[in-house]
């Protein structure tokens, strides 16, 4: 109340009226038990006066819980990287609650309708809550909705004679997650402290506003949680999966924020609508949809429905449950980001308002699924019956992931799929389809399977969005607006994975078994037999962590620079070599040890004699040493881009790193390191010419460098002088200052259409190339290079945004990896069509050699949100080889 007055006070001042009157009731005529506690006094302050702390969310919902134990259930469900409790807050009524895993397994009878008979399903029907699963701030800075969610819980059990209310507790059971980042809303916390005025001031700018590197939105290793939930690269996500298939919800919400200036959005999304959504679906989207704003028109507030929030993208914590046959709905309140935010229309926007209006919205969409139970039971039953019978009749009956030359990639994939609620069976002997045989080993995935429509977005090649949307694209684009997609258009697993995907169209019933949801690898541990000369890992991902984690406990590891046939096998490029001299006595066990933790194969030899190819004691053979790693933090890096980059190397493959700040950067002993990684950014004001000097003689000297996305833009500038290569305009130029490129020639003697003439004058003469959404091109691989090591002569690489590289020259150094011909090009996803014609043959990987040292450049993100597998090991192969070679 005293923040309303004061923000009210402060608009006046600045010349817009506004009429004084007192703040909004949450909810007007709501009558409160009085048994149960409320936040203010528990925590010692009200609902919407202060950002509650996520330990004081803990301390809040215990209270609640124990003022209400028979109608409440409070579990952590996950552990964040710093430290802090994940909770689920489980509401409904006593009779309920005290059979709760009764009520779930229920629940998980009607996910899985096949073999139910219909009476039973009937049964099950008509006894089932509906499940309404409300999360809150996936992004920490957005924190309206995590006080939202306190305020849902406390109205939940201590309203009496509520209508609603009872019929939530009566046909609902609601599950809260009050805060999905606690890393992120700690951090934009603590920030938000430290810039506070002594009394809030709305002034957008003000440093309580105004988040420094990297903002609260992102958990510790800096990633977008909403786009991680087929990912599932972090525990956040992992633990929510976890609650999703525990529950099955019928109807989900994602509360977040938005703009300040913003109404409240609501669903339905706006097009493109990922395909696989089911007209009962949509349906649900309108009934919600109009619920909302029948609440919203009642208490006279904006909002707006169908724009900006698309629902296409897979790993949304609204789409993600939605291919699991619930109701998947995102909800936006303009944020505050602080306590009051002045708006442009002169109106001062609360803290409280947003806790106001996401409060609302969420009790509104609980009793409304209350009051449609049946019809929203009945609808998520027919979605998983509906889904096995498309699978049934559809052209694609099994997908088949066939282990190749890599069989740690389809591993890790199966992995991905079980934990993800798919079903996945392992082939134990070999399979026939069509004229190819695939030995044992190969996972075998279903269409015909209640989780069918997930299936298929992850593992099609390609999703189509709405034709009729992309000429809509096309015509803005014309006009220089921006496009309206809003995520990547293109994330197929086996593509990013590179694991090869055979369809069959019709069952197939080799002898298989079911991978489990906790899959670890393909084969159990065995012990390795003594070897008189030594062993080998096969490069590829799980041989490249196994790697890191050999030479990091001190084992010597060798890396072979070509290939070669030994026994009768031939082995790839990168092959690591461990001998039996020169490492501990204990090494067989050790490396069994070490095989069964990253899914490596390993093969002892006892003769080193190749039969062609390159010897083991070649010349050409680089030793791997641990590399100290150094990595820049902080701006200008890209948060996404250092995040992504530094969760690789910490967590997928356990490198230790040095995350030093940029502005510190003129500081370090590059001495001390083997390896520096910028990732993305434009480092043209933070690294001056004496760190650049410094820089280059310790390249010189043996160090290497890697550069990601916009640093390679960067790298590439004559002003750095580290990348032989050129950043390309729109018209295939290149990039360079505007004084040494040719300037449009005006022919006076064209006949010319009026319109035509026009047309012309007003294209810029200088223009980079239009962003691409985000999609998945084909490229061609250099496989006589250690850069390339573990993959073969194809692969997919994600690219994003306007960079274009020209080839990098042979006198300066090797495009390891380039962009496919045109009419393989585009793997899967949208790519703007002159965009196509201006990225083929382009460079993707380079690298040029200086002095004893490496400059490695990478056009665009390796890491992209953690699931880029094979890219992944093209970079990583950057940071373990490159000292190495
Ligand atoms: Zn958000």
């Amino acid at each position: 109340m005293r923040i309303v007055l004061l923000a009210l006070a402060l608009v006046a001042t600045a010349a817009s009226p506004s009429l004084a009157q007192t703040p909004e009731p949450f909810w007007p005529g709501a009558q409160y038990d009085t048994k149960i506690p409320t936040l203010e006094q528990v925590v010692g302050h009200a609902s919407g006066d202060k950002v509650t702390t996520p330990e004081q969310i803990a301390t809040y919902l215990r209270a609640l819980a124990q003022a209400a134990p028979d109608r409440t259930r409070l579990t952590e469900y996950a552990r964040t990287w710093e430290g802090r409790p994940l909770w689920l807050f489980v509401v409904g009524s006593a009779e309920r609650i005290a059979k709760l895993d009764h009520v779930k397994a229920d629940i998980k009878r009607l996910a899985d309708p096949r073999g139910l008979a219909p009476a039973e399903v009937t049964r099950l029907v008509a006894s089932a809550p509906v499940v309404v699963w409300l999360v809150h701030g996936v992004h920490g800075n957005e924190i309206s909705s995590g006080d939202a969610a306190l305020l849902e819980a406390y109205h939940l059990l201590a309203a009496r004679g509520d209508a609603g209310v009872d019929a939530v507790l009566r046909d609902a059971l609601v599950l809260i997650d009050p805060m999905q980042n606690p890393d992120g809303r700690a951090r934009f916390i603590f920030q938000n402290l430290q810039g506070q005025a002594a009394a809030p001031d709305p002034a957008p700018y003000n440093a309580e506003h105004d988040e420094p590197w990297p903002g609260g939105r992102s958990n510790h290793y800096l990633f977008d949680m909403n786009r991680d939930w087929f990912a599932q690269t972090q525990p956040e996500t992992r633990g929510r999966i976890q609650i999703a298939l525990d529950y099955f919800p019928h109807v989900n919400v994602d509360l977040h924020e938005q703009g300040g200036n913003n109404s409240y959005y609501f669903a339905p999304p706006a097009d493109p609508l990922n395909p696989h959504y089911t007209k009962a679906q949509i349906a649900g989207f309108e009934l919600f949809g109009r619920a909302n704003a029948a609440r919203f028109d009642e208490r006279g507030w904006a909002y707006y429905v169908r724009e900006v929030y698309d629902g296409f993208y897979p790993g949304y914590g609204d789409s993600w449950p939605m291919l699991h046959g619930s109701i998947g709905m995102t909800y936006e309140q303009p944020s505050a980001r602080a306590l009051s935010f002045a708006r442009t229309d002169g109106t001062v926007m609360t803290f409280r308002d947003g806790v106001l209006h996401h409060f609302n919205a969420a009790i509104t969409t609980a009793i409304t699924a209350a009051r449609n139970r049946e019809r929203l039971v009945r609808d998520f039953v027919d979605y998983r019956r509906s889904a096995v019978a498309e699978g049934e009749q559809g052209a694609v009956r099994e997908y088949v992931l066939v282990p190749g030359h890599d069989p740690s990639r389809a591993d890790a994939l199966a992995r991905n799929l079980a934990t993800q609620g798919i079903e996945v069976r392992r082939a134990e002997s070999a399979l026939t389809i069509g004229t190819r045989t695939i030995p044992a080993g190969a996972y075998l995935v279903s269409n015909a399977q209640p989780a069918g429509r997930l299936v298929r977005n992850l593992l099609d090649l390609d999703t189509k969005q709405d034709a009729a949307f992309i000429a809509r694209q096309e015509e803005r684009r014309k006009r220089r607006q921006a496009d309206q997609i809003y995520d990547i258009t293109g994330w197929s697993l086996p593509l990013v994975y590179d694991v090869e995907v055979v369809t069959s169209p019709a069952a197939i019933t080799a002898q298989a078994s079911r991978v489990p949801a906790d899959y670890a690898a393909a084969s159990p541990a065995r012990a390795l037999a003594a070897a008189r000369v030594g062993y080998l890992v096969p490069w590829g991902v799980a041989a490249a962590a196994l790697t890191a984690d050999a030479v990091t406990q001190g084992l010597r590891v060798h890396s072979v620079g070509g290939t070669f046939t030994l026994g009768g096998r031939s082995y790839p490029i990168g092959t690591a070599l461990v001998r039996t001299a020169g490492n501990p006595a204990d090494l067989a066990a050790r490396l069994s040890a070490l095989a069964a933790t990253h899914g490596a194969e390993v093969v002892p030899i006892d003769s080193a004699y190749v039969e062609s190819g390159t010897s083991l004691g070649s010349n050409a053979t680089g030793f791997v040493k641990a590399p100290r790693v150094l990595l820049a933090w902080d701006a200008p890096t890209s948060t996404l881009s250092a995040g992504w980059t530094r969760w690789v190397l910490e967590r997928r493959f356990g490198q230790a790193v040095t995350a030093v700040r940029t502005a510190s950067l003129s500081r370090v002993d590059f001495s001390r390191y083997d390896v520096v990684v910028l990732p993305s950014g434009n480092y043209a004001g933070q690294i001056g010419d004496g760190v650049l000097t410094r820089l280059k003689d310790w390249i010189r000297l043996g160090g290497t460098l890697v550069t990601l996305a916009d640093a390679t833009r960067w790298a590439s500038t004559a002003a750095a002088g580290l990348l032989d290569t050129n950043a390309l305009l729109k018209d295939g130029r290149p990039d360079v200052p505007a004084t040494t490129g040719p300037a449009a020639k005006v022919d006076a003697k064209t006949p010319d259409p009026a319109d035509l003439a026009y047309d012309k004058a007003i294209q810029p003469d200088r223009e980079r190339p239009d962003a691409q959404p985000g999609a998945l091109l084909r490229a061609t691989v250099d496989t006589d290079h250690w850069l390339s090591a573990g993959s073969d002569a194809e692969t997919q690489v994600v690219i994003e945004g306007s960079r274009v590289f020209a080839p990098i020259k042979l006198n300066a150094g090797r495009n390891v990896v380039y962009y496919a011909p045109k009419p393989s090009l585009v793997a899967s996803g949208l790519i703007w069509p002159e965009g196509q014609d201006l990225l083929v043959r382009k460079a993707y990987l380079m690298h040029q050699p200086m002095g004893q040292g490496h400059v490695i450049g990478f056009a665009e993100e390796p890491t992209y949100r953690g699931y880029t597998e094979a890219t992944m090991l093209l970079f990583m192969n950057a940071v373990l080889l490159g000292p190495a070679y």
